[in-house]
């Protein structure tokens, strides 16, 4: 089996409250000892003009209880596994697991029929409206709007669990304590 991540994603909290929430979160994963203490590691940034930077990020390791959060209840690989928290505007794709934008009104899928959608995808990473049309029907709207499938996350909050399978009981406790819904994204990276 290949690598996988499961990204949980807040689409709904400001730039401005991100780090304070993401710290919450992660006091509230420590307390029930589903992570242990930060670590620094080289990550990969992906910037408004889609270029890869090396930066500095924490990266949590599982803790004593990290089985109260997996579907599985075997160990995991420990040098492999861990969470990474994106306090940062960032569209949270699927990987190598894909893209497909569908419109809801005809179903039909853009990114096979032209480049209106990365357009939309960059408006967004500015922080503006970012509309987008269809290329068959001319059906217009904002790219929360679309159906993704596999699903993409687009937020300032994302809670990257890396080759972790999450227990859906786990993922909708997260949720809870977040206190607002999440986007939950496959990516195999
Ligand atoms: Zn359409």
């Amino acid at each position: 089996m290949g690598d996988f991540n499961t990204i949980l994603v807040d689409s709904e909290v400001s730039l401005d409250d991100a780090p304070h929430e993401a710290a919450r979160m992660i006091s509230w994963l420590h307390g029930r000892g589903i992570i242990g203490p930060a670590e620094v590691e080289q990550g990969d940034c992906r910037g408004p003009d889609g270029s890869y930077a090396k930066v500095a990020v924490n990266v949590y390791r599982p803790g004593p209880s990290f089985k109260e959060a997996s579907e599985y209840d075997e160990t995991l690989r420990l040098s492999h596994n861990y969470l990474e928290v994106t306090t940062q505007r960032t569209i949270f794709t699927a990987g190598d697991n894909g893209i497909g934008i569908y419109c809801t009104r005809c179903d039909t899928e853009q990114t096979r029929l032209g480049d209106e959608w990365n357009d939309a995808f960059q408006t967004w990473f500015d922080g503006h409206p970012e509309p987008l049309t269809c290329v068959r029907c001319g059906h217009v709207a904002q790219l929360s709007g679309w159906r993704f499938d596999p699903v993409f996350g687009f937020g300032n909050l994302g809670f990257r669990f890396n080759n972790w399978f999450l227990s859906s009981s786990f993922v909708q406790a997260f949720e809870r304590e977040l206190g607002r819904p999440l986007t939950i994204v496959h990516e195999h990276p």
